[in-house]
């Protein structure tokens, strides 16, 4: 049985940057030379909530439950995964408190699809845009993000009881 407190849960997520993919981040596709390499879209943001989700319900984490040997997921749109974890928190008799998230990525700039992506985000949650934040942020041209080889995604999400929503 659940404790009826909030539930904190933490997520990341990092994918390959390489030429020929289309990039998708937060569901969206944000136009560049270069896509994330996955067995899925490889959405790192998609894939660092649901993780953040996931941890915060105390399920398994999404490479238990949609594992990359699976064909179901190649290519998958990861909008569906988190559709699917989204079925299992809420089974849970738990909701979005809200959810904090930070995009790694030093190329390309991503300010200006923040709020349409936090936005998109809250709609698939079926919550409320004030309840989601998205930041990005360079890596200060250091490692494998910061010479544009990778992008990551650290998420945050805080769970509540449905009966306290
Ligand atoms: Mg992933």
């Amino acid at each position: 049985m659940m404790t009826p407190t909030p539930r904190i849960g933490l997520g990341y997520d990092i994918h390959r940057l390489e030429a020929g993919r289309p990039l998708i981040l937060g569901g969206l596709a944000i136009p560049f030379d270069k896509g994330l390499f996955g067995h899925s879209d490889a959405d790192v943001v998609l894939h660092a909530l649901a993780d953040a989700c996931l941890g915060a319900a105390g399920l398994p984490d999404i490479g238990e439950l949609f594992p990359d040997t699976d064909p179901a997921w190649k290519g998958a749109d990861s909008r569906g995964l988190l559709a699917e974890v989204w079925r299992r928190v809420a089974e849970r008799g738990l909701t979005l408190g809200n959810a904090d998230l930070v995009i790694h990525a030093e190329v390309p700039k991503l300010s200006p699809y923040k709020v349409k992506m936090a936005a998109a985000i809250a709609a698939w949650l079926k919550a409320d845009v004030a309840q989601i934040n998205v930041k990005a942020k360079t890596n200060e041209k250091m490692g494998a993000i910061g010479r544009g080889e990778a992008i990551a995604c650290t998420a945050v999400v805080l769970l509540v009881p449905s009966s306290e929503a």
